[in-house]
Order: C-alpha cells, then sequence, then structure tokens
C-alpha cells in the first residue's frame, strides 16, 4: 500500500518581497503554499531598493543573486544641494543604494517567476476573516471562498490585514516618524545619468534621481507630518497637502508639484513604524514590515523582509514542523535585528531636524 503524507497547508498574504521568498523556501521544505495577493497584478513599484549584508546571502541560497545583480542601479551618487540649486556636498551611493541596489518591481518579479510553478497565486483578492481553532485556521476571502489551512502568514506591509484581524487595529501598533511623501516619475529634463540630487530643509526634502536603464527622473517629495493619516485620504488630499509643505519653495519645486499632478505612477506613503509585542498568535505569524516595519527610512526593509522569511523557515524546518516551538525561535532570533533596524529608522528620520529625510523613491 502507497502511504501519502499530507502536506501542511499554509496561506501566505502578500506577494511583494516577504511573501514570495518565504513561499520558495516552504515549497523546498515540502509545505503546500498558497499566496494571495490583493493587487490584480504584481505591483510595479517604481522606486529601487538596497539589500545590506546577510540579505545577499539569502538571494544566493535562493539561487538568484546572479539575476538580480543584473538589474542593479549602479548609481554614482548623489549631490546636495541648497534651496537655489547650488552644489553643498556630496553623499556615496552607498548612502541609499547600500551593497546592491534594484528597482523593487524587478526583484518582485523575479521572485515570483521563480515560485509561480510550485505556488498557487490568487490576485486580486484578500482575506477578510480568520478563524484559529485546534487544527487550523478557517479563512473566508473577499470574493466569497471560505478554506481551512494549517497555517497563517501576513506578509501583507504596513497595513497588514492579517495583523489587524489577528491583533488589532493599525492606529494601535503604527510608530510614525514625522513625515511622509510623495513619488512618482517625470522626464528627464534635468539630464541626470545615474546619479541624484538632494535638497533639504527641516520640514522638507526633494531628492531626484534616475537610476541605470530609466529614462525617467524619479521624484521624491517629503515633508514633516503629525500622523501617517494621508496615507489612507485620497490623491486630491494628498496632493493639496504636498502642495502646502511646499509652498514658497524655490529650486524645482513649482515644476516639479505641477508632474506631480500629471503623474500616473504617484504614489503617497508616510514612514511609520511597527510595534508589536508578539508577532504570532496560535497559527498564524507574520513577517517582514506586517511584524516589525522599520520605515523606508532605516533602508533596511527588503533585507528585513529577505532575512525574515529565511528564519522563519529555518526556524519551522529546525522545529519538525512545530509551529509553537518555531513561532517562538524565529521570533526570538529576528527580534534583535529588527530592533536595531528600527533605530535606525528613527535616528535617519530625525537626523536632518525637522524630520525631512528623503523616504528614498
Ligand atoms: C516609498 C518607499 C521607499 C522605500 N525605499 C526602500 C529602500 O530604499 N530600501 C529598502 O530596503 N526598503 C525600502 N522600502 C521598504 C521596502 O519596500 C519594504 O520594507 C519591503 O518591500 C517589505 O516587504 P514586504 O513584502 O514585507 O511588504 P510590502 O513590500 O509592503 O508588500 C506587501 C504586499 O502585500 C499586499 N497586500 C496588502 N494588503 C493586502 C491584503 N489585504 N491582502 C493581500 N495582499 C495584501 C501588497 O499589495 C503588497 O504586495 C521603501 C518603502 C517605501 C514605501
Amino acid at each position: 500500500m502507497v502511504m501519502h503524507m499530507t502536506k501542511t497547508t499554509v496561506l501566505i498574504s502578500g506577494a511583494s518581497v516577504a511573501g514570495p521568498a518565504l513561499a520558495y523556501f516552504l515549497h523546498r521544505d515540502g509545505y503546500d503554499v498558497t499566496v494571495i495577493e490583493r493587487a490584480p497584478h504584481l505591483r510595479d513599484s517604481g522606486y529601487p531598493v538596497d539589500f545590506r549584508g546577510q540579505a545577499l546571502d539569502v538571494l544566493e541560497e535562493i539561487g538568484i543573486l546572479a539575476e538580480v545583480r543584473a538589474h542593479d542601479t549602479k548609481m554614482r551618487g548623489t549631490t546636495l544641494v541648497d534651496e537655489k540649486g547650488g552644489e553643498i556636498g556630496r553623499l556615496p551611493a552607498e548612502t541609499f543604494a547600500g551593497e546592491l541596489e534594484v528597482p523593487k518591481q524587478d526583484l518582485t518579479r523575479i521572485l515570483h517567476r521563480i515560485t509561480a510553478d510550485d505556488v498557487a497565486y490568487v490576485f486580486d483578492d484578500s482575506i477578510s476573516a480568520l478563524i484559529q481553532h485546534e487544527s487550523g485556521v478557517t479563512v473566508e476571502f473577499e470574493r466569497g471562498t471560505i478554506r481551512d489551512f494549517d497555517l497563517v502568514i501576513g506578509a501583507d506591509g504596513v497595513y497588514s490585514k492579517v495583523r489587524q484581524l489577528t491583533f488589532g487595529p493599525h492606529a494601535d501598533m503604527l510608530r510614525h516618524l514625522g513625515l511622509s511623501g510623495v513619488g512618482f516619475s517625470t522626464a528627464n529634463y534635468l539630464g541626470l545619468d545615474r546619479s541624484g540630487l538632494l535638497q533639504h530643509t527641516p520640514d522638507t526634502a526633494i531628492y531626484l534621481f534616475i537610476p541605470n536603464a530609466a529614462k525617467r527622473l524619479t521624484v521624491s517629495l517629503s515633508f514633516a507630518t503629525a500622523s501617517p493619516a494621508l496615507d489612507r485620504c485620497d490623491r486630491d488630499e494628498q496632493e493639496k497637502a504636498v502642495r502646502a509643505a511646499f509652498t514658497g519653495h524655490n529650486w524645482e519645486a513649482p515644476r516639479l508639484l505641477e508632474a506631480m499632478s500629471k503623474a500616473d505612477d504617484y504614489y503617497f506613503s508616510s514612514a511609520s513604524q511597527v510595534d508589536l509585542d508578539h508577532w504570532s498568535c496560535g497559527r498564524i505569524t507574520l513577517v517582514g514590515d506586517a511584524g516589525y516595519c522599520a520605515a523606508p527610512t532605516s533602508s533596511m526593509g527588503t533585507s528585513q523582509a529577505l532575512i525574515a522569511a529565511w528564519t522563519l523557515a529555518r526556524s519551522l524546518a529546525d522545529a519538525g514542523g512545530d509551529h509553537a516551538t518555531a513561532f517562538a525561535a524565529y521570533e526570538a532570533e529576528l527580534r534583535p535585528y529588527v530592533a536595531e533596524n528600527q533605530i535606525k529608522g528613527q535616528q535617519t528620520a530625525t537626523m536632518l531636524g525637522g524630520g525631512a529625510t528623503p523616504m528614498g523613491w
């Protein structure tokens, strides 16, 4: 008689960095993995993300380091300018680009491609309810499906639905770092080539850059805010706040504000950190920004997401699949690293005075 072992079923919410990376490791270790993504297709976020330290080893272990390297933005550095655009200093490429920097969409696309044949991806849907019981988690989806899984993992970012359903409202878990910003692209009218320009005042920062192979200039306009409330507002309201923050600014501000309104790749985000007493509850845990976002100002979010996915998968393997032991080991091992990254995120946010640090996109 042939014995069929039933595979442990895992639902991962979020198909960006932490989600697909974890899906890769869990499939490799024999799990039956489903990934659900709220967006109708892979997100094509235009900003670059960088890798530092052990994150490069994780890319190597997944077998994609060379492919990811092929998308290197090859940034050469950033010129600091005064309010009229005159040069006042220079920052080396590593400040923003780490040891390796690639457009986020390329990383996500590679991680998806290497898992797509083995992992069930469901786009354009979201978890709407999670009911834990002794032997599993019953999951209800917005599109009406109801399914049972052995484990559920939230890799769904700062505003994680899994976290909200399991641990409570966002407001109780977000630590705002005092700034928000808008990102978009426009024509490269300044003729930059793999370089950036940064102008900051105590309350604002303008960061313009053009990575390798890009034809358009990436614009980041950051400004001091009292809360992340604008994240949930519509574009008109956000743009109004950006315009108000940059009123009276010279240099490129007027032209950039005009370009903002026409941008079709407009993106708004606040610098917030996620702070939880525990990352897991029963059969549910969190990975990446969902559980312990360090904020864009840390420049560690992508490295942290990759290292976290690898640590969680390794903890499950070491514990022979005993999720309670594995989740505790994962948290114990990763917490000091997360704490370091969060301190970095806080320090950078306040370094320039009133919190006007470029958010990196
Ligand atoms: C403007 C900006 C600039 C940044 N710059 C840098 C940088 O220079 N360097 C760096 O290392 N990091 C940077 N980061 C941070 C980096 O992008 C994140 O830390 C990293 O992507 C974390 O990955 P993640 O997979 O945990 O979460 P995310 O990348 O946030 O992905 C979450 C995924 O979950 C999906 N999702 C959300 N809600 C649901 C739901 N209800 N159901 C299903 N799916 C859902 C989202 O659509 C998304 O695909 C930046 C972030 C921002 C916002």
